[in-house]
């Protein structure tokens, strides 16, 4: 018998592939393949567009790793910038060809949607985002994102072009055996609620933005 974790054995995925299926949306027409997270029970989807020459995305495609934020994305929040990237990133996948990576559990960097918006409340009492985070017990980023290279690995993509200005998205995606050839920037839906959060994002969290976000973005 062999154990699981060896590094002799084969590696087990940390997704299974549900279904494949075509969905119009307002930004395009994308394919949306479902899969189940092995370990959290999570669905993810990975929507898919194929290049202007018709192509599916392979190596070098251009891809984003997006995690789910119901706030931003559903309720149009503008406590974070996430709506609005993945507008961009679902904008640029149609007009490039790429991958968005849509990540559920992701919820607050990890932490759920309650716990987000008990990290909001203490904002209130002037807390930013990542002690808010730490008061609460709570790790600043508990996200992981195996299944996010596994996912990329079932499209038959190791290489990406990465729409993101998180260097630990990057690193994690290059431990998990994806080549990152190049971190494309995507700074979209700055505004006045949310460059406090930028800033710390910026100056505590290692997040590639651009030193005077306010004003002229
Ligand atoms: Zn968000």
């Amino acid at each position: 018998m062999t154990d699981a974790h060896s590094p002799d054995s084969p590696r087990v995925s940390h997704v299974t592939f549900e279904v494949e299926t075509t969905v119009p949306t307002s930004h395009g027409t994308f394919r949306m393949r479902a899969y189940t997270d092995v370990e959290t029970g999570a669905d993810h989807i990975a929507i898919v567009a194929s290049g202007p020459d018709g192509a599916a995305p392979s190596d070098g495609a251009l891809v984003r790793v997006h995690s789910e934020c119901l706030t931003g994305e559903a309720f149009g929040s503008l406590k974070c910038e996430c709506g609005p990237q993945l507008d961009a990133a679902l904008d640029t996948i149609r007009d490039h060809g790429g991958v968005v990576v849509y990540l559920r559990g992701h919820e607050g960097r990890g932490i759920g949607l309650i716990n987000k918006l008990r990290a909001y409340r203490l904002q209130e009492d002037g807390l930013d985002t990542l002690d808010a985070n730490l008061a609460l017990g709570l790790p600043a980023d508990s996200r992981q994102y195996g299944a996010a290279a596994d996912m990329l690995r079932d499209l038959g993509v190791t290489s990406v072009r990465l729409l993101s200005n998180n260097p630990e998205k990057r690193r994690q995606l290059v431990q998990h055996g994806i080549e990152v050839l190049e971190s494309v920037p995507l700074v979209v839906g700055v505004g006045a609620f949310n460059e406090g959060y930028l800033d710390t994002k910026r100056d505590r969290m290692g997040h590639e933005l651009p030193g005077q976000l306010h004003g002229d973005v």
